[in-house]
């Protein structure tokens, strides 16, 4: 099996809902994302898969979160903003676009800070 990683950040703003705390408060992150990708094969370049395409889907994917208020995004109007739901909807939304039988998205890790992060995978 082989295994791809990258990383990217993005900023945004939120509160959370049903939260007793400084964190129910308007605030914002710079979060950490961490991308993996497994792939049983090589193609024909001997690639698990390229990191241009990687790094081009996850950037669609974060670009509709970075710079926004994320309570005001769906699918966060309805659900709550932490790492946890971040992360799988990150790994959702990439998964949709770079799973083909032999690579697929295995875990996001999103950090909210330098010292907490969240991870989300099947
Ligand atoms: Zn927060």
């Amino acid at each position: 099996m082989y295994e791809l990683r990258i990383e990217t950040n993005f900023s945004a703003a939120h509160n959370l809902r049903n939260y007793e705390g400084a964190c129910e408060r308007l605030h914002g992150h710079n979060w950490h994302v961490e991308v993996n990708v497994t792939a049983e094969k090589l193609n024909e370049t001997e690639m698990a898969l390229d990191f241009k395409v990687m790094k081009k889907e996850t950037n669609k994917v974060i670009d509709r979160l970075d710079h926004y208020y994320l309570n005001e995004k769906e699918p966060f109007d309805v659900l709550n903003t932490t790492a946890e739901n971040i992360a799988k909807y990150i790994y959702d939304e990439l998964a949709k676009n770079l799973n083909d039988g032999n690579v697929k998205v295995s875990k996001i890790r999103v950090w909210e800070s330098e010292k907490a992060a969240a991870s989300y995978y099947e």
